[in-house]
């Protein structure tokens, strides 16, 4: 650990998740032994590209697959290819960029990357409620594709992804869903393209356990030739988000891996870990502290069980913070009043330890005065 403490920084505990800003995931040994591997020799990246593409297409059981700089470098990539092809259905172009549909309750701080592709949003619905009919009469002649944000689903202003689907291929626009974070469970991606999407894009850093900085679109053949044809190293729009041999070698280990990994495993290892912070918590005085499985968006992936802990004595925010400098530094997710620990990227190591620290930053404190007047 020592190229973190030579700059001055500590290592943390997450108990928050995958999350990018803290570093995404680890990835497993087998996964930096490819990495090392590939770091050795010369490779031509277009027949790497392609080949991991297959790969990891195979393993998750979809048409065809392209890796890219991490998802958000996926989406660009995505609106980029679904642009050029709509491009080329409709009439010559008068300058004015092409249209990316998003219902307006799915609008997050990833879909810059339409933007960055050259298209502009356009938001349907008022945020609280949209209809079938306001989609279908959206979708104009410079809609390039719309932008379903998997997470967000089940929102109010939202519809199902087989309604959404259903409006734009009867419309001939290509629907790409960002499932970037809603992995486990693996038979999301079946189901979002049995839904109609045409695709789906996916972090590597997060659940896949991949270098930080990688991502794949995965779809048909046709439509990932076109992605493949602007990614890197192209050089098309792609070409200024580049995956090196490594993190091209690493996601289609990491892939391989998660696709063959037991799931219900690490399910039951989740809810032990869980299980061993409730024992921990239960009876301790400052907290309230329950099992809890999301309901409504908000934290990825709401599949993971978590254990959400009330303080009493100050806000989940106020510990989440003191948490974050404490020793060892800890990081936790917040919900409203809670802290939601997530035993994602806990090892059982650091189970213990996160107890110590949350029931510390929780406790009551004690006024010096009374303590001198008590004695
Ligand atoms: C994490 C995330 C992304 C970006 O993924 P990267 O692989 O970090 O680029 C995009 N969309 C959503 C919803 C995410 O959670």
């Amino acid at each position: 650990m020592g190229v973190y403490q030579d700059l001055g920084l500590q290592p943390l505990i997450n108990a928050w998740g995958t999350v990018t800003a803290v570093g995404g995931s680890l990835m497993a040994p087998q996964v930096l032994d490819a990495m090392r591997e590939a770091a050795g020799a010369f490779v031509d990246l277009h027949a790497l590209q392609r080949r991991a593409g297959e790969r990891i297409a195979d393993a998750l059981e979809v048409d065809a697959a392209c890796v890219t700089a991490g998802a958000a470098a996926g989406l660009v990539v995505a609106a980029a290819a679904c642009a050029e092809e709509a491009a080329e259905q409709r009439p010559p172009d008068d300058g004015r960029p092409g249209e990316c549909l998003m219902l307006r309750a799915h609008r997050n701080r990833y879909d810059a990357a339409v933007t960055a592709a050259g298209l502009r949003v356009v938001e349907v619905g008022s945020g609280d409620e949209v209809t079938a009919e306001e989609l279908r009469a959206a979708v104009t002649d410079r809609t390039a594709l719309l932008l379903f944000m998997a997470e967000a689903e089940g929102v109010a202003g939202s519809l199902p992804l087989e309604i959404v689907a259903a409006v734009m291929r009867e419309r001939g626009v290509r629907v790409v869903v960002d499932a970037a974070a809603e992995l486990p469970p693996r038979t999301g991606l079946a189901r979002r393209f049995a839904a109609g999407a045409d695709l789906v894009v996916v972090s590597g850093g997060k659940e896949i356990g991949g270098p930080q900085s990688s991502g794949m679109i995965l779809g048909g053949v046709e439509l990932i030739d076109r992605c493949t044809a602007l990614a890197y190293p192209h050089h098309g729009i792609g070409r200024a988000m580049k995956t090196d041999k490594e993190t091209i070698v690493g996601l289609m280990t990491a892939v391989e891996l998660f696709a063959r990994r037991d799931e219900s495993a690490r399910f039951a290892e989740w809810e032990r870990r869980n299980d061993e912070l409730l024992r921990g918590l239960r009876g301790v005085s400052g907290l309230e502290a329950r099992r809890h499985l999301l309901t409504r968006p908000g934290i990825q992936p709401a599949s993971i069980p978590r254990v959400y802990v009330r303080p009493l004595h100050r806000t989940a925010a106020e510990v989440a913070a003191a948490l974050r400098t404490g020793d060892p530094a800890i990081v936790v997710g917040v919900d409203g009043d809670d802290l939601a620990l997530n035993p994602q990227c806990l090892s059982p190591a650091q189970v213990q330890p996160l107890l110590r620290a949350v029931i510390a930053a929780c406790a009551p404190r004690v006024d010096p005065i009374e303590v001198m007047n008590f004695h």
